[in-house]
């Protein structure tokens, strides 16, 4: 006899226990079905470890490039990614322990094993069925590789967080996020890292003036960028190194070979042709604004779904909106996929929000588009001899100028944007942006007094 639940959440990421914890505020009987570890993608292969290892790199940053000038005779004796590695996995294991208390408080029912279906009410763990009225899928992505010869020779993302000693030499293939952010923490790091990317720069779907920046303090303090350069083969030689060939007719040779081209979903896996469920040719899974499939009673959010953002906030906002609107009888919750702040943790870390400069002409037209940008040497780095530049943007729009895209990047960028990103999601204009009195001295004074 199978057991029955209110509300089952495949997948135990970012999106299924944030839903999963909500709906069972609310009284409904709820399970979590996960495969590996609670957390998922986020706290185990993704933003955590990353942002652990980009505050690690921050201090090698500091202790190389800056300390000397503030007036610091450092000499660093060692660094010990071992240390660093067990400290995060320690941490990690501290988050998987408060995971378990939260839903263990709120009475979810957490099922350790890979889901399958077996109909659109029914759900296999183990050989144990279990129903549900409602059911979510939160099952995530997993990292892409390319079909060229030789790709297993490379890691993925995941890899990344497995080793235990820091590579000497790394090449990396990719031009999104982690492509951006693993090749900055390794080479701050102090690995000899080249990033390649298989068009003209990384992050080309960024404002132009952060892709330019980013360029040029890669040129200055690395990782080695390589344009243009297409994988065709990967060659494992006798002495335990990578060769990777190109297709424009180059070569290079590296200790480690990382993949970052991209993410894919993983629904081929849980038998959802037994369901009913309607996915795209690449396996997204389609849904309403409401996060509703196509067959009642089945719900998707997070990685998966087609049309989505791929970022934690975007898995736990939708979540929770659709738990709210399940078990705590708010029929028009829905998650809101516009305006959605994001940060790279690149070197120097990118803040955005809204449109791009040419996405604002092609959307309004030039006429009625203006764009205010500031340009400056971060305080943080104008005394001392290494300098990195921060630059920033307003992108308005229409004869009140209203804020449609706000882009910076530079010391601490990161951490200046997320209220910036409240006051556009209200409709600020730039003249709402200048009435607000500058916080000086800091770099996010600069997005309140452009000219
Ligand atoms: P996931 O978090 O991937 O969770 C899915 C879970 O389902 C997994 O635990 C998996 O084991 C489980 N599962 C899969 N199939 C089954 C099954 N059949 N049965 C049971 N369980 C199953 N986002 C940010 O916002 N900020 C960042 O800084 C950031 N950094 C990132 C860095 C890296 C390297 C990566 C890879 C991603 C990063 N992301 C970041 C993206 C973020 O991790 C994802 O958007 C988010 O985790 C998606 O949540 P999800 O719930 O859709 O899926
Ligand atoms: P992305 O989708 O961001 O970028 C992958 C890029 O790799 C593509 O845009 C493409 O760029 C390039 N690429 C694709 N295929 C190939 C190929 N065959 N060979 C060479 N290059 C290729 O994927 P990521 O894996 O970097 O990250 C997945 C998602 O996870 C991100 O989009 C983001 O949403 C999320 N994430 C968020 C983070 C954060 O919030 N800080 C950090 C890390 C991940 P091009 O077309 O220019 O070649």
């Amino acid at each position: 006899m199978a057991k029955h639940f209110d509300y089952i959440c495949i997948g135990g990421g970012s999106g299924g226990i944030a839903s999963a914890n909500r709906a069972a505020m609310y009284g409904a009987k709820v399970a979590i079905i996960e495969a590996k570890a609670l957390g998922g993608t986020c706290v185990n292969v993704g933003c955590v470890p990353k942002k652990v290892m980009w505050h690690g790199a921050q201090i090698a940053e500091v202790m190389h490039l800056y300390a000397k000038d503030y007036g610091f005779d450092v000499d660093v004796k060692s660094f010990n990614w071992g240390k660093l590695v067990e400290n995060r996995e320690a941490y990690i294991s501290r988050i998987h322990a408060s995971y378990d208390n939260v839903l263990g408080n709120n009475n979810v029912e957490v099922i350790n094993g890979f889901a399958t279906f077996v109909d659109a009410k029914t759900i296999e763990v183990n050989g144990e069925h279990y129903t549900a009225d409602h059911i979510l899928i939160a099952v995530g992505g997993e990292p892409t590789i390319p079909n060229v010869p030789g790709a297993e020779y490379g890691i993925d993302s995941n890899g990344f967080f497995e080793l235990n000693e820091q590579p000497k030499r790394t090449a990396i293939v990719g031009a999104g996020y982690i492509a951006v952010e693993i090749a900055g923490v390794l080479s701050a790091f102090g690995t000899d890292t080249h990033l390649f990317v298989r068009k003209e720069s990384p992050l080309r779907s960024f404002d132009p003036m952060i892709v330019d920046t980013l360029v040029e303090v890669m040129a200055a303090e690395g990782p080695t960028l390589h344009t243009h350069s297409i994988p065709k083969q990967v060659v494992k030689e006798a002495d335990g190194s990578i060769t990777l060939h190109f297709e424009n007719g180059e070569s290079h040779n590296t200790d480690l070979l990382i993949w970052a081209i991209g993410r894919h979903p993983t629904t081929d896996k849980i038998n959802l042709q037994a369901t009913g469920v309607e996915t795209n040719s690449r396996g997204y899974i389609k849904v309403d604004q409401y996060q509703q499939t196509n067959v009642a009673g089945i719900y998707c959010v997070g990685d998966i779904m087609e049309g989505g953002i791929e970022l934690t906030p975007i898995a736990v906002k939708a979540g929770r909106q659709l738990s709210e609107r399940l078990f705590n009888n708010k029929p028009d919750a829905k998650m809101d996929y516009k305006l959605v702040p994001t940060v790279v943790f690149s070197h120097p870390p990118i803040g955005t929000i809204g449109l791009t400069t040419q996405e604002a002409i092609d959307q309004y037209g030039e006429d009625n588009v203006k764009v205010y940008q500031s340009g400056f040497t971060a305080m943080y780095t104008a005394v001392t001899t290494h300098r990195q530049p921060c630059k920033m943007k307003l992108v308005c729009v229409g004869a009140d100028e209203k804020v449609v895209g706000l882009h910076g990047i530079g010391y601490t960028v990161d951490e200046m944007i997320q209220g910036f990103g409240v006051a556009i999601k209200m409709g600020a204009t730039k003249a709402d942006f200048d009435s607000v009195v500058a916080i000086h001295p800091t770099g996010s004074e600069e997005f309140v007094t452009m000219r």
